[in-house]
């Protein structure tokens, strides 16, 4: 019989993941179609109740529905939990079980493709929305020095910055937690200081009317840090641009976006993921919807 995972989101024309993640399939020759799930939030519901069916392993959440289906299914992993936003969910018998790989794939990618090991640096995360929530989870849990979010509208920040120091508090982590406006006076000072600048917001992305927009100007970018764009098309964002042209260091989205799909991977098959073939798969698609890889 065969089986079928998809993406489910809304608008869905440019994601990259039915290709790269239908080419880890093939590699395994098995019989696993995935799938497009272009869902109008009316619709969402009765959609991931459709996850339940035998044939369906599962599914991919994206934009904008990764903190929405958290409530519609049956069980949510602690990772998850914490973050407050599930991107992919799997079909455990009938029962709906919801991760959180976005951390996971934030990680390695530092790690790999960055080279950057983030105990005990000062971090600067620009945005405070579903994927700014994984990040700066993920990075409290190892050790860093101190997390500054930058968010343009406060109230969001602040509630993530509460959340964050509720977990350092209750784990005994000793990161410095702080939230600062988009205009505060202290954020230069911030920047100055910070090893690593990651932008979660979604500035700079392709087909937005925000395409030529950066979150930070020039004189801002602090020449030694690893300035860290989780928007991954273009290949190259204002801010990257302007990071490489300050002598920062600079990564762009496409290995976060591979990594979080190589543990999604394994969640739905229990085989791991071809790395290389994805990576591969997920360049060409990229230069298909006219990105550059
Ligand atoms: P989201 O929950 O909608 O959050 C969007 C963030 O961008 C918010 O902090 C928002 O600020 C900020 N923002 C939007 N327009 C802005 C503007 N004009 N000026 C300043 N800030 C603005 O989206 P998300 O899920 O966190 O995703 C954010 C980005 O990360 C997207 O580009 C997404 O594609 C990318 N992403 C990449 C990967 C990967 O694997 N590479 C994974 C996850 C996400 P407000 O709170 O003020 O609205």
């Amino acid at each position: 019989m065969a089986q079928y995972i998809g993406v489910i989101g809304y608008p869905l024309k440019h994601s990259l993941s039915p290709d790269f993640q239908q080419a880890a399939l093939d590699y395994y020759q098995l019989d696993i179609h995935y799938e497009v799930w272009e869902t109008k939030v009316k619709d969402l519901s009765s959609r991931i109740n459709q996850l339940r069916q035998p044939q369906n392993l599962g599914a991919n959440v994206t934009v904008p529905y990764k903190e929405t289906a958290l409530h519609l299914i049956d069980e949510v992993d602690n990772l998850a939990s914490l973050i407050g936003a599930v991107n992919t969910i799997a079909n455990r018998d009938g029962k709906l079980v919801g991760f959180n790989t976005d951390a996971h794939g934030f990680l390695q990618a530092l790690r790999d493709d960055g080279k950057f090991e983030p105990e005990n640096k000062c971090v600067v995360i620009l945005g405070a929305g579903g994927a700014a929530r994984a990040v700066s989870f993920a990075l409290l849990q190892e050790n860093v020095t101190s997390l500054v979010i930058m968010n343009r509208t406060p109230a969001r920040a602040e509630a993530l910055v509460d959340r964050l120091t509720e977990y350092a508090v209750d784990k005994r982590i000793r990161t410095e937690v702080i939230a600062l406006l988009w205009q505060d006076s202290r954020l230069r000072e911030a920047l100055e200081h910070c090893q690593l600048i990651v932008n979660c917001t979604t500035l700079g992305m392709e087909y937005s009317s925000q395409q030529e927009q950066s979150p930070l100007t020039a004189d801002l970018i602090p020449k030694g840090a690893l300035v860290y764009e989780l928007v991954y098309n273009p290949s190259e964002t204002p801010l990257l641009r302007m990071a490489r042209e300050a002598g920062a260091g600079i990564l762009g989205g496409l290995p976060m976006l591979v990594h979080q799909g190589a543990a999604s991977f394994k969640l739905w098959t229990g085989k791991e993921a071809p790395l290389d073939i994805m990576f591969l798969a997920a360049k060409q698609a990229l230069l298909k919807v006219g990105g550059e890889a």
